[in-house]
């Protein structure tokens, strides 16, 4: 039997001449686009401006592949973790991260992750597959109505920090944020979005040459390369000297400051001889810095820093000048924070 393409798959074009083929109206294909990306519904009969025979017409020629999305788990400070169940019953982590004006969505690129940072819970996963741009853009959706619904926030903030590595699903990445920033779609600001990277350097290349519009950060978590590479694998390929001629050529490109993501590991990262390793990779790359409280996970050898550490640490930095930012940790408590996101929960048994 031949699978039915997904209709969400056709650009306005394409659709439009699908349109056009069939003998119908111009006007339809924007009705019937509006109703896949401005109200993301998840079937033909929902068309309900359309005349039953195109619905008919449309359900023989496409399918609107079906995702599934569940509440996991509410947190006492209001994050909310969510399952999306795909169509091949794949199941990946998004998560809603509200504050008392703005609601953030971190969402997954991948299902799994094919890398291993030590510190990541999803690098636990296998990685079985990339997931399409429509998939993105449902996860987007999902916890935009989920915000207005919970708490009656507008969605403010995506950070791509959920599940799997960005850049290596780049053309899905890029197609999702093309159309939640698009007036046919979210039509939410690139300012708003960051995309978060373990660092290939040649990809933070790539979105230079194309001057894309939105945030970057870099997970960086040492300036020192042998620490790197021990927690980071994909850091051998991609040394500290590619990674910050990659960040100074972005800078330059997009005139976007890069940010560096630090997860504070108890002795592991956190002295001063780290902090001045990462005031001189900062005198190299024009940047800003986010320490991260670390939540610790199953069979990973690495703590929390303590207080004391982090205020030295963050003192010195800023002492060098340096723009630092401390994050504290959310979700904790249902494993819905930072390198937490592993599907322990899953309520799509059935
Ligand atoms: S931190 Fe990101 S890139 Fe590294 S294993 Fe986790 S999901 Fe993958």
């Amino acid at each position: 039997m031949n699978e039915k393409p997904d209709i969400r798959h056709l650009n306005f074009d394409q659709l439009q001449n699908w349109v056009l083929e069939n003998q119908l109206p111009k006007f339809r294909a924007q009705q019937i686009y509006d109703w896949l990306w401005l109200k993301n519904v998840a079937s033909f009969d929902a068309m309900t401006n359309l005349p039953k025979t195109l619905r008919q017409q449309l359900a023989e020629h496409f399918e609107i592949k079906k995702i599934q999305t569940q509440i996991i788990q509410i947190s006492k400070d209001k994050t909310i973790k969510c399952a999306m169940k795909l169509f091949d019953n794949n199941v990946v982590e998004s998560v809603l991260i509200p504050t008392q004006t703005r609601a953030t969505a971190c969402v997954s690129s991948q299902v799994g992750c094919s890398l291993d940072c030590k510190f990541c819970a999803t690098a636990q996963l296998e990685r079985k597959r990339n997931l399409d741009y429509q998939e993105i853009y449902q996860q987007v959706y999902f916890i935009k109505e989920l915000a207005k619904e919970k708490y009656h926030l507008n969605l403010t903030n995506i950070v791509y920090m959920g599940m799997g590595e960005p850049l290596l699903n780049y053309n899905n990445v890029m197609k999702s944020i093309e159309m939640i920033t698009s007036s046919d779609g979210l039509g939410m600001s690139p300012q708003r979005i960051t995309v978060s990277t373990s660092g290939i350097a040649k990809m933070i290349v790539k979105m230079a040459d194309e001057q894309v519009k939105f945030n970057l950060a870099l997970s960086l978590h040492s300036a020192i390369e042998e620490k790197r590479q021990q927690i980071m694998s994909i850091s051998k390929s991609n040394t500290l000297d590619m990674l910050s001629n990659a960040l100074n050529y972005f800078y330059e490109k997009t005139g976007i400051r890069p940010t560096l993501e630090y997860i504070m590991l108890y002795e592991f990262n956190d002295s001063i001889k780290d902090a001045e390793a990462l005031v001189q990779f900062c005198k190299k790359v024009k940047s800003k810095v986010n320490l991260i409280e670390y939540n610790p996970i199953d069979h990973s050898p690495f703590q929390r820093t303590t207080k004391e550490r982090l205020q030295n640490f963050t003192d010195y930095l800023q002492k060098k000048n340096i723009i630092v930012t401390v994050r504290r940790s959310r979700g904790q408590d249902i494993d819905a924070a930072c390198g937490q996101l592993v599907n322990k929960n899953l309520l799509f048994a059935n």
